[in-house]
């Protein structure tokens, strides 16, 4: 095969057509790729904030933008309780 030369995309040109479909398929892996890691992101987000804050109301959707917050408050609150128990049982033994 000769060497492509031009530059620019010349329309009839066997090779440009060629790197054309090549173009289009790399990009639409891509955009398949990013859906395949938006739709999994979502899964994780709705089951994460399901895990934190129960299961929403039918047809609501919980907020995802406090997710850490709230992990960080429970975590918190699991730690203070934990050390009560233990204060009290240190008291009552
Ligand atoms: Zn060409």
């Amino acid at each position: 095969m000769s060497a492509h030369l031009h530059g620019t995309f010349v329309k009839g040109c066997y090779r440009c057509d060629l790197s054309r479909d090549e173009m289009t398929a790399q990009i639409t892996e891509e955009a398949e790729e990013e859906r395949w890691l938006r739709t999994r992101m979502v899964d994780i987000l709705k089951r994460t904030a399901a895990a934190l804050k129960g299961e929403p109301e039918p047809e609501m959707m919980h907020d995802w933008a406090d997710l850490p917050d709230v992990a960080i408050r429970l975590r918190a609150e699991r730690d203070q309780a934990r050390a009560e128990l233990t204060y009290r049982w240190a008291e009552e033994n």
